[in-house]
């Protein structure tokens, strides 16, 4: 209780991958008061101003309240009669890999578990994707290449006691505040040192020791540089390298003259290179700035590889640690709602898993190869390919890349459902059928932080009268696609149970994601299920992974690879002379329809700017706040300048966050190419090229 005296109910923020703990009270006028949960791992109380503001944001003022058809609100039964006969129809006349699923991370793991099993299971194509591809695809296809399986080693506590913490592509002061946060209070107790590497100077490099502002793309030759340091200095761990396979002296050296790449000075890479390999208790924290790259696996692999030839992984206060972008982005993998995965890690090219997978949900067969990912995917719709397109909690007419073209191909897709909470969005007025789908504070599941820990979302408002929880609509057009039984569930803790017992499969297989620890949950007991961390099986408990080894490829080995650098895939040139980043700010989330309902919240940064140095600004004869135009081979945006030093002359940043609703010219998207990594399918959203003019 606090201090009203009324009870509380446990339940998770629905904003970043740090996955804290909230305590939620209605005030009886549809309102709520929260704050952080005290006794929740990943947080201990703390909330930052996102999470402090939830309760601002839950009203009814912009939702979506009823199903429609052609922008005229239709009863439940007309609306779900018309998706599963037009699914079923252009299925029977073009074939299961004609329709698509483009989900999210926002999406609890027991709705992301019903939608994989209908689209790879029962309607038989890989074809649904996630926002997350755009988010932390590149780490997946890193671990699994090093790891033979898509593991975090480490856990949060590593922070608590690691002696440096490496921030590589990551503003955690903005991005993951509460993180932050426990990082701060380790510096203040223990001298955690702090090193950022990051194009931009970001509030993170506030309290950092050290701040390498490498070229954009060169992380790769940074850390073969460091890799070659390790080996030069002694510093293998020769033990520990037993477990690994792949370090390749020669091949390490021969890439280490490309350091000149990054642009950085000799003395200041030195210094980190020193403070690396004479720290044992190392902790690599990266994010959006190494996934959001063509070379984004590299990257991923090129930390990995330090890590593992010094043996420092899963050992606590050291490993690298992704950190998510949304809520339940890990939960989503486990359940495999992404084109190249299957369901809790195992593996859609082995026939034995297909085959397992299969037999359990008593399905048709599954598909052998992988969907198309999120750019692929908004690639086919415009080509006609995809025919029938169901978006589920996200806006990729404003995120995706290539934004204006991404919104065309869904305006010409032959039809189009849109499930969301909010009714006017840029992708919901593309839509055929608009299905509203209940918010944050009225549904319950589960969801994964970045440190594998399954936490409870719980419902603490009554739901509108139209809604529907997205279990309950996938379910019931799969039902009505004629997989009644396959579908047939009466809640989520039935869904979460299903997702355990599938995950003894996996655990039979060999595979990390085992929770079949949880298999005795009965309602009552999902209902309580305290933070979690898997894996939770009858041989293993939430730990960290592969302090003594034990990696998942076939030699039980894990994979250094040898890397070499490449360069973002767009070059500046004279039409297009800039550098463009783009990323979150503080008290902004995604695209604005939650965090823009708080006042608070809203005050922070006003308007989309871009951030410009001085001396370009001064060559473009721009000052601060006028309106500046970034253009793109792909589109436009106008923005307000801000002159800063923290960036570096010839890069400019501007945030993600802007729809058309409260900023018409401010879609930052439209500008950014639909570039991706080869290996992970991640689009480059850190690297456009652009020309910028006063407006
Ligand atoms: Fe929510 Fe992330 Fe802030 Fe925690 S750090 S309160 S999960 S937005």
């Amino acid at each position: 209780m606090d201090g009203s005296g009324l009870p509380e109910t446990r339940s998770t923020c629905p904003y970043c991958g740090v996955g804290c703990g909230v305590l939620l009270r209605p005030d009886g006028q549809g309102g709520l008061a929260v704050r952080g949960d005290p006794d929740h791992p990943a947080n201990r109380g703390k909330l930052c101003s996102k999470g402090a503001a939830l309760g601002e944001t839950v009203g009814l003022g912009t939702r979506l309240l009823a199903p429609q058809i052609g922008g005229v609100d239709v009863p439940w039964d007309r609306a779900l009669e018309t998706v599963a006969a037009r699914f079923s129809d252009t299925i029977a006349e073009h074939g299961p890999d004609s329709v698509a699923f483009y989900v999210s991370g926002q999406l609890l793991t027991e709705d992301y578990y019903v939608a994989n099993k209908l689209m790879k299971g029962f309607i038989g194509s890989a074809n649904i994707d996630t926002n997350s591809r755009l988010c932390m695809a590149s780490t997946v296809a890193g671990h699994k290449r090093a790891f033979g399986t898509d593991t975090v080693p480490g856990t949060y506590e590593d922070l608590d006691e690691a002696d440096l913490v490496v921030l590589v592509g990551s503003n955690l002061a903005w991005c993951h505040p509460v993180l932050y946060q426990r990082l701060m209070a380790a510096r203040a107790t223990r001298g955690t040192r702090i090193i950022v590497i990051d194009p931009r100077r970001t509030a993170s490099c506030n309290q950092a020791d050290l701040h390498l502002a490498l070229a954009p793309g060169s992380d790769v030759a940074l850390f073969n540089h460091l890799l070659t340091r390790i080996y030069e200095g002694g510093a293998l761990d020769k033990s520990y390298l037993q477990h690994v396979s792949g370090f390749d002296a020669a091949l390490c050296a021969a890439y280490a003259d490309d350091l000149g790449v990054t642009g950085l000075d000799q003395e200041e890479v030195a210094r980190f290179c020193q403070a690396w390999i004479g720290t044992e208790k190392v902790v690599t924290i990266f994010s959006q700035g190494v996934n959001q790259s063509t070379s984004g696996s590299d990257k991923v692999n090129a930390i990995l590889n330090c890590h593992l030839a010094t043996g420092r992984i899963g050992k606590p206060g050291m490993g690298p640690l992704s950190v998510t972008g949304q809520p339940n982005a890990m939960g989503g993998r486990e359940v495999g709602g992404l084109a190249n995965m299957l369901a809790c890690h195992l593996d859609l090219e082995n026939a034995d898993h297909r085959a397992a997978v299969r037999g359990f949900w008593s399905s048709g067969p599954l598909p052998m190869a992988p969907g198309l990912k999120a750019v692929d995917m908004f690639d086919a719709v415009e080509e006609g390919r995809i025919k029938a397109l169901w978006i589920i909690h996200t806006n990729p007419a404003v995120s995706m890349p290539d934004a204006d073209r991404v919104a065309r191909a869904i305006a010409t897709c032959a039809f189009t459902v849109v499930s969301d909470v909010t009714a006017e969005t840029d992708t919901a007025r593309l839509a055929d059928v608009l299905l509203p789908a209940t918010a944050w504070a009225e549904k319950s599941g589960t969801v994964t932080n970045s440190d594998r820990t399954i936490s409870r979302q719980r419902a603490v408002l009554p739901a509108p009268e139209w809604v529907r929880d997205d279990w309950a609509i996938l379910a019931e057009v799969g039902r009505r696609m004629g997989w009644e039984a396959a579908f047939d569930y009466a809640g989520p803790a039935e869904i979460f149970r299903e997702h355990v017992a599938l995950s003894a499969i996996a655990g039979r297989f060999g595979k990390d994601f085992d929770i079949s620890g949880l298999r005795d949950l009965d309602d009552t007991a999902y209902d309580a299920l305290p933070p979690t961390r898997w894996p939770v099986s009858d041989a293993k408990d939430g730990g960290r992974f592969f302090a003594q080894g034990g990696f998942y490829h076939a030699d039980g080995k894990a994979r250094m690879l040898p890397l070499r650098w490449r360069a973002p895939a767009a070059k500046t040139d004279r039409r297009f002379p800039y550098r463009l980043n783009t990323g979150r700010i503080r008290d902004q989330w995604h695209t604005m329809t939650r965090t823009a309902l708080s006042p608070r919240l809203s005050a922070h940064l006003a308007e989309p700017f871009v951030d410009i140095h001085p001396a370009d600004a001064a060559e473009i004869g721009v000052a601060a706040a006028d309106l500046v135009r970034l253009a793109s081979p792909q589109g436009s945006a106008i923005l307000r300048a801000r002159l800063t030093e923290a960036q570096t002359p010839g890069q400019l940043f501007a945030p993600m966050h802007w729809t058309a609703d409260y900023a018409p010219t401010g879609r930052i998207d439209a500008v950014v190419a639909g570039a991706t990594d080869p290996v992970s399918g991640q689009p480059e959203s850190k690297a456009a090229v652009v020309s910028a003019a006063r407006f």
